[in-house]
């Protein structure tokens, strides 16, 4: 069996010890691997898959998607407006939805195709300049500007601060999500995935602990 086969095996096993009343998803995060790591996920049948460049996704997916159609493709990285028409043609899912100039052009872009991604809105949950995301007391006007251009909004995602107790963080997002009556939680990464499993989190984001270290 190979390698991110066994780790993906192992990583449910936990979960499920951990936790037994709900069964998160997981996006296998596959940025920087080349699909002879990820054909063996997709043989045994794990088809969440997620990358954070367009033009990588778009150099590795095409083919191998159009050939197992239940494969669903997750854009976990920034998005630029600009590169949004061909995010369009290879994404599924975009977990980060982070200013209103994006959410004017995947309204644009999905009303040309009439096919529209699934989205969650990136909240920046530790208040970080340097990180993106919608402020949570500036949510409430946003997600309401969103479902009035039509997006499809499923849920809401967030990267905690670095080295700092992900708990309080995974907390507030849980506890926005149910103010809003949103379905649908991204969070929770190779270091963090059990702590976001306790928030009932519903997408783990999860890349190194299955594919091994990047470069
Ligand atoms: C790379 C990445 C992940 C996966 O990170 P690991 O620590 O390798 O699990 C998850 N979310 C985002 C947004 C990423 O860029």
């Amino acid at each position: 069996m190979h390698d991110t086969v066994k780790n993906l095996i192992n990583i449910k096993e936990e979960i499920k010890l951990n936790n037994k009343s709900y069964t998160p998803k997981i996006i296998a995060v596959s940025k920087t691997f080349k699909i002879d790591h990820i054909l063996p996920l997709i043989e045994h049948g794990h088809f969440q898959f997620g990358e954070n460049k367009v033009q990588e996704a778009l150099e590795k997916w095409p083919e191998i998607k159009s050939k197992n159609t239940k494969i669903q493709l997750h854009m976990v990285g920034k998005l630029q407006s600009n590169k949004v028409k061909h995010a369009l043609k290879i994404f599924d899912y975009i977990h980060s939805l982070d200013s209103m100039k994006l959410a004017n052009k995947i309204s644009t872009e999905q009303k040309k195709i009439n096919k529209k991604p699934k989205i969650f809105i990136q909240i920046n949950i530790g208040n970080e300049s340097q990180k993106s995301g919608i402020m949570i007391n500036e949510f409430e006007p946003f997600y309401e500007y969103c479902k009035k251009l039509e997006l499809e909004i499923i849920g809401t995602m967030c990267l905690p601060p670095d080295e700092k107790d992900p708990n309080i963080y995974f907390s507030k997002m849980k506890e926005l999500n149910d103010r809003f009556n949103i379905s649908e939680l991204s969070m929770g990464m190779s270091n963090d995935y059990i702590i976001a499993t306790n928030y009932m989190s519903t997408y783990l984001r999860i890349g190194s602990k299955i594919f091994g270290q990047r470069n």
